[in-house]
């Protein structure tokens, strides 16, 4: 199948639309359509035009999502083929060479939908397993053909498929596409195994969060790991222990994950195990507590506990606009609690997910908690995306981190 074979609509747009889109914006929303000239079916192309019938891009139609149409193309008239896919595939790879030719790494993220070009769509591998995790139905006619176009460059064992809620609700989601299907290759009955920075780790792509692992903090947890040699190391939030092994690789003298989710726990522990053969994690004690965070760090904190590295890496608090507020007094709840089990001149590691909360309105909420709780922050970095994680637009940002010393 290729993206020609649907049907083309043709689109006009309002000004601001259509400058937004030159300048890069990959959403366009009902208010921006001007005219349309005939009802449009979920995947269809839209072929967009400004007042004055010029060509501004092309995108993919979706009749029943808030976001009308996702921007694929723009600038001068192409033809959506095979040829042009892989081309863009191409580029996006190249993006990421550094990974996809690192033998220690065999765990990231190939395409990251709008901050790629490819709005709706996240692709990621784990070895051999590719994730494919769809955000719109406008892609669901495409499907075979991404599908036998990452077959072809990929070579991939097997293809996951990953659906959002909203998706998955759709009554143009056909019955043989459920969330956490296989749609290429082998049944998978358990974690897959991969590498990041020559440590194993198990992922979960059929039931894990995201597609499976928290790639997008590869570079945090390297970071993390330089700062652990000789530490007690607190990993608050822990999920399946990514910061955790990574301190234990360093020789930190002790390694404690913490998180709500037991499941989570068990992973990070047979992630522990999957490591062993590696002396130094086999020497690091790894200690567990299944609790929230809040109230566990309390209780660390009357009894007097102490660690020289404290990461804080809590879920998304604002997932919409007026969470913005609650999230940022949370934040600063954290911060204050993860200084009371921090050691003089510990290293703190303040993590935040939250899309809406722009980057500089979470470092400054993070350095006023410390300085409200008399331990200001001494900032040693302050840290963005990693490579395969790229910021396409302003929405795509969300990941901020910053490390510092108290
Ligand atoms: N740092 C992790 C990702 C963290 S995801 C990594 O690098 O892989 C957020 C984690 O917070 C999840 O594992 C979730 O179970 C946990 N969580 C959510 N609310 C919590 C709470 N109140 N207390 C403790 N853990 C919580």
């Amino acid at each position: 199948m290729s993206l020609l074979s649907t049907e083309n609509i043709s689109v006009q747009l309002s000004a601001p639309v259509v400058r937004e889109v030159q300048k890069g914006h990959p959403w366009i929303f009902d208010k921006g359509i001007l005219k349309q000239n005939k009802a449009a079916e979920p995947g269809d192309l839209a072929i967009l035009y400004d007042q004055k019938r010029k060509f501004v891009g092309i995108g993919l139609f979706d009749p029943e999502s808030p976001i009308k149409i996702r921007v694929l193309h723009r600038g001068k008239p192409a033809t959506l083929d095979t040829e042009w896919l892989i081309e863009k595939l191409s580029n996006i790879f190249d993006l990421r060479s550094e990974l996809i030719n690192d033998p220690q790494t065999t765990g990231y993220r190939l395409v990251s939908g709008e901050n790629d070009g490819m709005p709706g769509l996240v692709v990621d591998r784990y070895e051999n397993t590719l994730v494919f995790k769809l955000d719109t139905v406008a892609w669901l006619p495409h499907l075979n053909q991404l599908e036998s176009i990452f077959c072809d460059l990929i070579q991939p064992e097997r293809v996951v498929l990953r659906i959002s809620r909203t998706v998955a609700a759709s009554p143009s989601c056909p019955d043989h596409f459920k969330e956490g299907c296989v749609i290429y290759g082998p049944e998978l009955s358990g974690p897959v195994i991969f590498l990041e920075n020559g440590l194993k780790f198990e992922a979960e792509p059929i039931i894990g969060h995201k597609t499976g692992f928290y790639l997008d903090q590869r570079d945090n947890r390297k970071r993390v790991g330089k700062l652990s040699k000789g530490e007690n190391v607190l990993n608050v939030f822990s999920y399946t222990g990514g910061f955790s092994l990574y301190a234990a690789r360093n020789a930190a003298k002790s390694v404690t994950s913490l998180d709500l989710s037991k499941p989570a726990l068990d992973a990070s522990l047979n992630n522990f195990k999957l490591n062993m053969r590696n002396p130094v994690v086999s020497k690091t004690p790894h200690l567990q507590i299944c609790d929230d965070a809040f109230d566990a760090l309390r209780k660390l904190a009357a009894e007097g506990k102490k660690y020289g590295v404290v990461i804080l890496d809590p879920p998304s608090f604002a997932k919409k606009k007026v969470d913005i507020p609650g999230a940022l007094i949370a934040y600063e709840r954290l911060v204050k609690l993860g200084l009371k089990v921090l050691e003089k001149d510990g290293v703190l590691v303040s993590a935040s997910c939250s899309a809406r909360v722009p980057a500089e309105t979470f470092f400054e909420t993070v350095i006023r908690a410390a300085a409200m709780a008399r331990r200001p922050l001494q900032i040693i970095e302050k840290t963005t995306h990693a490579i395969d994680h790229p910021i396409g637009f302003p929405e795509g940002a969300y990941l901020k981190c910053v490390f510092g010393k108290a």
